[in-house]
């Protein structure tokens, strides 16, 4: 027999497994305020439904379908989890905290794998293995919170996969963060390597959350070379695209740029990118390259990383460095590679 999963499903869904089971409807709702407020991760824990209730949902119900397989903690105090899924398949997720600042973000996975194949980053080495659905990506975070014991406060979909190539799923689960979760729209940033389908789905959505884009590179040649993605959506496309987005939505995008040494990360590749996002409402965010055993790529030099920074907040940017966290345990940024067993 099929369980019925709880994690993933809404208020609704939960009332009508209830009233099927026979069940006051109103139980849904302590079950809801366990599952999503408290992160309840076994049925013993909801002590204000009846014994009799517990044990139809023990029979009949799975809490949650994946299983958290392994937790790395690195120096910086943040944590990689593998995800075990149902079908043997792995996913990972990030916890990370800022020194002094009270946020709690958590980095999740949206595929198995990566169809994307951008050179320099780890998750593309594993090939694209399948879609997580709506539920193994929520689970991700009731997992990370039942396990620490900690409220997640921001949610960015930076894990491994292409968000806007799962696109359903996407949207179901931010929907389910922000109504069960009670996650804002405002904490919730979605990162895309330029995906123009997508990203008009999500003007005429009016979407709220942050949008990121991987752009990595400040002309279509360059981009080409690093990203394959930009041989299908070329880069003007994609800056129109967006110029289109921020007037739909009246958002700001962020513009992810990871330098690299010697490929993006020279003065005229800065006055370059100056130009191409001049008259694009946008925030620069700008990441120093994660060099890893399986690449040739290597990190810029702290006074390119400086000068590169210094040329975008001259044409009127805001530019901020992403800190770098748990490199050591290949949880930063284009390190999440765990795929299958015994790899
Ligand atoms: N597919 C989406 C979501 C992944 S986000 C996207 O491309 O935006 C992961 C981010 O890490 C992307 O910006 C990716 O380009 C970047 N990245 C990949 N490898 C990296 C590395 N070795 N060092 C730093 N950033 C890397």
């Amino acid at each position: 027999m099929n369980k019925f999963i709880l994690v993933g499903k809404n208020i609704e869904e939960i009332e009508k497994f209830m009233v099927d089971n026979n069940q006051s409807k109103y139980r849904a709702r302590q079950i809801f305020n366990w599952l999503y407020l408290k992160s309840a991760d076994s049925y013993d824990k909801m002590t204000d439904l009846p014994v009799s209730t517990r044990e139809l949902l023990k029979e009949k119900t799975l809490i949650n379908s994946i299983f958290i397989k392994d937790k790395q903690i690195s120096k910086d105090g943040t944590i990689k989890f593998l995800f075990e899924l149902s079908d043997g398949n792995y996913a990972e997720a990030v916890l990370m905290r800022f020194d002094n600042r009270a946020n709690l973000t958590a980095c999740i996975s949206t595929q198995v794998g990566c169809p994307m194949g951008c050179l320099f980053c780890a998750t593309a080495k594993l090939g694209f293995v399948r879609n997580l659905n709506t539920e193994e990506i929520i689970q991700q975070i009731f997992l990370i919170q039942s396990d620490t014991g900690l409220k997640v406060t921001n949610i960015v979909y930076m894990g491994q996969g292409e968000p806007l190539l799962n696109f359903d799923n996407l949207m179901s689960s931010i929907k389910i963060f922000r109504e069960c979760f009670q996650i804002g729209a405002r904490r919730i940033t979605v990162s895309t390597c330029g995906i123009i389908p997508g990203i008009e789905k999500l003007a005429e959505l009016n979407f709220q959350s942050t949008l990121a884009i991987s752009l990595h590179a400040a002309d279509n040649e360059k981009r080409k070379q690093i990203m394959p993605v930009s041989k299908k959506y070329s880069f003007d496309n994609l800056i129109e695209t967006l110029k289109k987005y921020t007037n739909m939505t009246s958002r700001r995008v962020t513009i992810e740029y990871v330098l690299m040494k010697d490929i993006n990360d020279s003065t005229q590749d800065a006055k370059n990118l100056a130009y191409a996002i001049a008259k694009l409402k946008c925030n620069v965010n700008l990441i120093i390259y994660n060099q890893n055993e399986k690449s040739d790529y290597k990190k810029p030099l702290r006074e390119n990383v400086l000068k590169f920074k210094y040329i975008l907040e001259a044409s009127g940017k805001k530019v901020t460095i992403r800190l770098e966290r748990g490199s050591d345990i290949d949880a930063a940024c284009g390190q999440l590679s765990a795929k299958m067993k015994n790899v």
